[in-house]
């Protein structure tokens, strides 16, 4: 609230000031609206059609091809996910950076989220010959305020990397109670693992859209070098900061530090909307 005011004041004597600048931030306003429109409705628009390929993939599938057809559709499946993933990666940034995401905060375990998600990831762990641990804190309060599906998608994002760019070593999830204070608690989350690493040189850009390793790394691993994006603004849009710490050749850790409030008295969500 207070930085509210003092950004207002700010642009209260940047109006003052300097005019000029200020038709420039306006005009920067609307570029950036239209763009935002622009992106939303192709986005939108690709959508429809992959839907229909996708689920038209699936039911060929299922129908026994032989095998020559059975390469293509498979290469036709892959193609369609990543297509999808890649769309609804680019909506999901362009809703973040428009100001169009609304948090929930609802009552959520955090210990049952975090299993779900290892539960999720198993499969990838599995056939990466991981070592594939959680460890939370016993003093992490079981119930907090929030909002879980975000939360989920953090880790989602940041589990799903460590195992993808992990073979044969440990990933890690820790869970750590900073402050416990007034019914808030302040807890840290860190997830290690011991893959490739991330050279020196790419640790400041992997943030950023479309950033991946190297052209090699990005053949091997696969992905669209947007989750890390969202998972920032994300991670932001809770009040935390992401940040990362890796060597190449030995692992990374992505950590970051959010404020909850804590349910003493947990309520299911279902047994609260009950009339
Ligand atoms: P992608 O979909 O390509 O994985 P991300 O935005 O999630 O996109 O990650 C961007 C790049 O950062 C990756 O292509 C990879 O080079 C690097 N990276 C992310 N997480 C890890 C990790 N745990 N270990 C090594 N490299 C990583």
């Amino acid at each position: 609230y207070k930085n509210n005011i003092i950004r207002k004041k700010s642009n209260l004597l940047l109006r003052d000031k300097n005019n000029e600048l200020i038709i420039a931030k306006e005009k920067a306003e609307k570029a950036s609206k239209a763009r935002s429109e622009f992106l939303s409705t192709v986005s939108h628009e690709l959508r429809t059609p992959l839907n229909a390929i996708n689920g038209i993939t699936h039911l060929l599938l299922e129908e026994n091809p032989k095998k020559s057809q059975l390469h293509y559709l498979s290469s036709l499946k892959f193609s369609g996910n990543y297509l999808t993933t890649f769309i609804n990666e680019i909506l999901e940034i362009n809703k973040i950076e428009s100001n169009k995401t609304e948090l929930e905060n609802i009552n959520f375990n955090l210990r049952e989220l975090l299993k779900d998600i290892q539960n999720s990831l198993k499969g990838i762990a599995l056939k990466n010959n991981d070592v594939f641990t959680l460890n939370i804190d016993p003093n992490t309060p079981e119930y907090l305020l929030g909002d879980p599906t975000k939360l989920s998608q953090i880790f989602l994002n940041l589990i799903n990397n460590a195992l993808k760019f992990t073979k044969d070593g440990n990933v890690t999830t820790s869970v750590k109670l900073l402050s416990l204070e007034n019914g808030k608690a302040t807890l840290s989350f860190a997830i290690t693992d011991t893959g490739i690493g991330i050279p020196k040189d790419k640790l400041a850009t992997v943030f950023e859209s479309f950033s991946q390793g190297s052209v090699e790394i990005n053949r091997k691993y696969g992905g669209t070098g947007l989750g890390l994006t969202i998972v920032k603004k994300l991670i932001e849009l809770l009040g935390g900061e992401v940040k990362l710490e890796s060597i190449e050749g030995l692992g990374s850790t992505f950590s970051f530090a959010l404020k909850f409030e804590v349910n003493e008295l947990p309520l299911d969500n279902e047994e609260k909307q009950k009339p």
